[in-house]
């Protein structure tokens, strides 16, 4: 999935489209077969990792409003059992997360051992939306970039994993899904007016998400442009891009000796 990382300080949103589906040989319906097969993968990957109980998994969901998170994680989490997998998402800081250094609420959320998170956006909205609505001076969120590298970088020498996903979908694209939200009662729960303010910011929050990426794609932490615009496609590349993370460790069922155990 190389084609994916977001390369580098360099790194320009615009080296990726939103519509692109050419990693898949095939279109949406060959991509629902695949995606329950990946599903199913997943199911018996994150068993074994709860059962080897060593590794920990942390998958990180940034985008726009309406890019897919939520859908993203009903995908991966079709696929898994209920012990060992959590999701956390970070809205709005309370008073008391104020109160203290960003990655604090952050911290508390991230994998213990044989252990799956997912991130439901992250400490990356400290240099996003933060960043785009001026919360904290520059000087402070600019700092943000290397502090983030540093604790990612120290999570992984503890054992995680970390895979980090930008869901990159176009403006018309989010217009259609606002539309969607607006029209469908079972959708409309979801629509926010305030995303429409966000919206207009559309790009300056393309600026500081090439930014972040840029500044925080690291060997160890990578960031993976998924383009969004096609949700089969979305589901596919991220599924498959944990599934091979999690193949990538080569686990085994831990032996355990029960030689001597009668069971009566
Ligand atoms: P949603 O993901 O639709 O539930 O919305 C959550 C909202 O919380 C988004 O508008 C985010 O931008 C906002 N949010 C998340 N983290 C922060 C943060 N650290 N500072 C300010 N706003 C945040
Ligand atoms: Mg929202």
């Amino acid at each position: 999935m190389k084609p994916l990382r977001a390369s580098g300080k360099n790194f320009r949103i615009s080296e990726f489209d939103p519509d692109d589906t050419s990693l898949f040989e095939g279109g949406k319906k060959e991509a629902s077969i695949e995606a329950l097969k990946t599903q199913e993968r997943l199911s018996d990957l994150q068993e074994l990792l709860y059962a080897v109980g060593n590794h920990k998994l942390l998958i990180v969901l940034q985008g726009m409003d309406t890019s897919g998170k939520d859908g993203t994680i009903r995908h991966l989490m079709g696929g898994l059992g209920a012990v060992g997998v959590y999701v956390a998402s970070f809205k709005k800081p309370s008073q008391q997360e104020l109160d203290h250094d960003f990655l604090w609420r952050v911290h508390a959320k991230v994998p213990g051992r044989g252990e799956i998170v997912i991130f439901n956006r992250s400490h990356y909205e400290d240099v996003l939306v933060v960043r785009v609505r001026s919360l904290v001076p520059e000087k402070i969120w600019r700092k943000r970039y290397q502090q983030i590298v540093d604790f990612e970088r120290m999570l992984v020498e503890n054992g995680t994993i970390i895979l980090k996903f930008f869901l990159y979908i176009s403006p018309e694209e989010q217009k259609k899904r606002l539309e969607e939200r607006v029209a469908d009662a079972t959708k409309r729960w979801k629509f926010n007016p305030g995303d429409l303010e966000e919206r207009k910011l559309w790009p300056a929050y393309e600026k500081a998400y090439e930014d972040a990426l840029g500044e925080t794609s690291t060997d160890v932490a990578p960031w993976y442009v998924v383009p969004a615009n096609k949700k089969w496609y979305r589901n596919w590349v991220i599924g498959s891009i944990v599934v091979k993370a999690l193949e990538d460790l080569d686990m085994k069922y831990p032996e355990i000796d029960l030689s001597n155990v009668v069971i009566e």
